[in-house]
């Protein structure tokens, strides 16, 4: 079965982000019964803005790019989501990124909606100045969406506190006023959150220790391989580093590396600054991203792009526990037959829920211009992030569920009561 693709099955490969994204709600709506208005209307983005972003190259000529914004859902409050910048990016895409924005803010039980952003470029070929016309004009574009109180977005894939910034200051330009809350992940200095730029990573590191608390496993000499060794999967080896486990393999888009003693982030960090990849480390073997998903550890941790675990590697994943750092890593078809395996999988909307998280604290210190230490911001976030992962753990439990399909039942089910709540306009 596990070597069988969708074609021997008669039917096209569910392999793209918005296949999976609503063979997930689908599957979610059938179990939980759910009423087919409300599903028929969670099925659709609420709003999707195409723009073209022209801006001025350094050599005085003129690029244009497609960008876009999607709010797939606004009914529990403003929509929230990251904007990325990545030469695959596309609207459906866009959609489904926005459309698990929505569940993961209702799973961790923040008042946000879910938006997604992105500009379909490669931002590796842009210098400084290019990059930050490029952002504004792309701000400029979608300033009719955002703003603090209907839809805030945030860092994703290639965008930064910087990039933050410069949105920050074209939204205010705008209005005449300074205005924080329009954006969150931006730098300290103009009302960042602190403990923002590693709440993802933190959130996979807490989500991991549940994992192995619930499976009766102990921290120390756990064995980790992270896919993506950027901010989130580069810090989240670091934490895990020096929580005790024990990282085998890591790698970025360039190729991996995998040690059985385990690696050491400090040193890879130290040689990627200066080599630019993690690849050429002395003293590990190297592998290719795809070996890395293959390779014998405990804990595997995707944190890269979407769709790297489909029906041809599925069985051949070692791993007991796979804890979804990126956004989309594990196609639906794939996901059966993990779970098939009896691999352990925290979904992507439980797993990675620790960047939004602190946006909403960040938002809110904005809102209320009163900020928080950085033991408080971790602290809340440590909270939040047991608490949804025992709310998903008892009802995967109590229903016989995957993990995924728990933690859709929840945040499906929150936004449909929002609905139901609220009722149907007209
Ligand atoms: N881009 C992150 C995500 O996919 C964070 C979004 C946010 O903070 O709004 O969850």
């Amino acid at each position: 079965m596990g070597n069988e693709t969708p074609e021997d099955k008669g039917h096209a490969a569910l392999d793209s982000a918005w296949e999976t994204a609503l063979a997930q709600l689908d599957e979610a709506a059938e179990l939980m019964g759910l009423a087919p208005g409300v599903h028929e209307i969670l099925r659709a983005p609420k709003r999707s803005l195409s723009v073209s972003v022209p801006f001025r190259l350094d050599d005085g000529s003129t690029k244009v790019c497609q960008g876009y914004r999607v709010h797939h859902n606004v009914t529990r409050g403003p929509a929230k989501g990251g904007i990325r910048y990545h030469q695959s990016v596309d609207l459906d895409e866009v959609k489904a990124l926005a459309m698990w924005m929505t569940w993961k803010s209702a799973i961790a039980g923040i008042p946000f909606g879910g938006a997604k952003g992105g500009v379909a470029v490669d931002p590796k070929v842009l210098s400084r100045g290019e990059l930050e016309r490029m952002t504004r004009r792309y701000a400029s574009e979608i300033l009719p969406l955002i703003g603090p109180e209907r839809d805030i977005p945030a860092p994703d894939m290639n965008t930064n506190e910087e990039i933050m910034a410069w949105i920050m200051d074209t939204y205010s330009i705008n209005q005449g006023y300074s205005v924080p809350g329009v954006v969150t992940g931006k730098p300290v200095a103009i009302g960042g959150s602190k403990g923002r730029g590693g709440a993802t990573s933190r959130g996979v590191m807490y989500m991991i220790f549940s994992t192995l608390k619930a499976l009766g496993k102990g921290i120390d000499e756990v064995s980790v391989a992270i896919q993506g060794y950027g901010k989130v999967g580069g810090f989240a080896a670091q934490l895990l580093h020096d929580a005790g486990c024990r990282v085998v393999a890591v790698s970025d888009v360039e190729g991996g590396l995998y040690r059985e003693r385990g690696l050491d982030p400090e040193a890879i960090n130290r040689h990627k600054r200066e080599a630019g990849a993690v690849a050429g480390f002395p003293g590990a073997e190297p592998i290719s991203n795809s070996d890395l998903l293959e390779v014998d550890c405990d804990v595997l941790v995707p944190a890269a792009i979407e769709g790297v675990i489909t029906v041809k590697n599925a069985d051949k994943v070692k791993a007991e526990i796979v804890c979804e750092a990126a956004n989309g890593p594990v196609t639906f078809e794939a996901d059966k037959i993990l779970g098939e395996r009896g691999i352990f999988v925290v979904p992507d909307i439980l797993a990675n829920a620790g960047g939004v998280t602190v946006s909403y604290f960040e938002w809110v210190q904005d809102i209320q211009a009163y900020f928080w230490s950085e033991e408080e911001v971790n602290d809340r976030l440590r909270q939040i992030m047991e608490r949804s992962f025992h709310e998903v753990y008892s009802l995967a439990s109590e229903k016989e569920l995957t993990m995924r399909q728990a933690a859709h039942w929840i945040g499906v089910g929150r936004v449909a009561e929002a609905h139901l709540t609220r009722g149907l306009f007209p």
